[in-house]
């Protein structure tokens, strides 16, 4: 029986290419920031509804964020959407690849939950780049009605799993005291001595923090003119560690550098750690083996693993901490275009980028026929899942 629906999802994706191509490269050739993905998330949803979809828009308090189910019984598998860009480098993470593999899916899986029941939902998750978008959906009660979550993101490889960091972003500041730099030194405090301080101190730290773990930042304002000792310093961090309960510390440890040069310095703290916090990606091995199957009938062959895999940090990891999930990367560029470059961006409009969010599109469709024709499937991803917990 499954096979029957995977033939009859992959014939729908087939039968929408066009249209589906169509809709990717009007993204990317318009692309928006995080939160700003106003005509993104209209052309979504308008697809979405004329396919059928019962639509809401702005949930979560989040105007370019959306849910569109189809369906009305449980389980509730998820597809998720990111469509933001990156400021100057436009659709160089390859967003409108996520988003049309992630409503070709939906559309394409509606007779396998017209004759299997359950409900496909399509989320709409803005602003993954800077604001942890789907952090802020999870915290208002998005995913409470959701049993399993999937993502297909574009890559340089084909890889079924993912790996990311859990991470903060930190703020600091530093407040000093001007005066003459060669007239009067001695009556000034110097704020930017102080943040040179606090990075040779987090520079002594790297050197003994755990594998993976990683900090870096920038200097955001370090004085004005060479003459005028620098009252004021600023810099944006970011703290990453493969779990959570390391990063924890590290906080510590980091702000402890911080700490030290106020006081060698005698300028004054001021920090904020960021209202958001990544968590670290915890793959569905159950579903990600179910992925590579359905890709691999379709030619490409997915590992499990990619020893050579990069990583960083995504807002899929929290939904991955509350639900089943995986995050698996799609290959449209080849090794050395990396996401986030000029050359990335231009794979994702290319026919190499269409062809990777068909192929993901038709792998979540089976994926999700894989769900609704075993309740033994979905028992062993949810078992897996509250064995991880554990
Ligand atoms: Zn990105
Ligand atoms: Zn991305």
């Amino acid at each position: 029986m499954a096979q029957d629906f995977k033939a009859l999802v992959k014939a729908k994706v087939d039968s929408q290419r066009h249209q589906l191509g169509e809709l990717s490269l009007k993204i990317h050739s318009h692309p928006e920031p995080g939160f700003q993905e106003h005509k993104a998330s209209k052309w979504l949803t308008q697809y979405l509804e004329a396919n059928g979809f019962a639509v809401e828009k702005g949930i979560c308090q989040l105007a370019t964020a959306f849910r569109a189910s189809y369906g009305n019984s449980r389980p509730s598998i998820a597809i998720l959407a990111e469509y933001d860009a990156l400021p100057q480098l436009g659709h160089a993470c390859g967003h409108n690849l996520i988003a049309t593999s992630a409503v070709a899916a939906a559309v394409a899986s509606k007779p396998a939950i017209d004759h299997l029941g359950g409900t496909v939902i399509v989320l709409g998750t803005p602003a993954e780049e800077l604001y942890g978008g789907k952090i802020i959906m999870a915290q208002r009660g998005a995913f409470k009605d959701i049993d399993i979550a999937m993502i297909a993101h574009p890559s340089t490889h084909d890889t079924a799993t993912a790996k990311a960091l859990a991470c903060i972003s930190l703020e600091v500041e530093f407040f000093g005291q001007e005066a003459h730099a060669a007239a009067h030194p001695e009556e000034g405090i110097n704020a930017l001595e102080a943040m040179i301080q606090s990075f040779i101190a987090i520079n002594s730290l790297r050197q003994h923090i755990k594998d993976r773990a990683r900090i870096h930042g920038v200097i955001t304002d370090g004085g004005q003119v060479a003459n005028v000792v620098p009252a004021h310093s600023a810099a944006s961090f970011l703290v990453r560690s493969p779990d959570e309960a390391y990063l924890e510390e590290l906080k510590e440890n980091v702000l402890n550098c911080f700490i030290g040069a106020a006081t060698a310095t005698g300028a004054s703290l001021e920090y904020r750690w960021g209202e958001v916090q990544y968590a670290p990606m915890r793959n569905n091995l159950t579903m990600a083996q179910l992925f590579i199957n359905n890709m691999s009938s379709l030619g490409r062959e997915v590992q499990l693993e990619n020893a050579n895999q990069s990583f960083g940090s995504t807002d899929m990891g929290n939904v991955s901490q509350l639900v089943p999930s995986i995050h698996p990367s799609v290959a449209i560029a080849p090794t050395g275009a990396s996401i986030h470059s000029p050359k990335f961006a231009e794979a994702a409009a290319s026919e190499a980028g269409i062809q990777g969010m068909i192929d993901a599109a038709k792998a979540m469709a089976m994926t999700v026929v894989d769900l609704l024709t075993s309740s033994e499937n979905v028992d062993q991803v949810k078992k897996e899942f509250a064995e991880n917990l554990s």
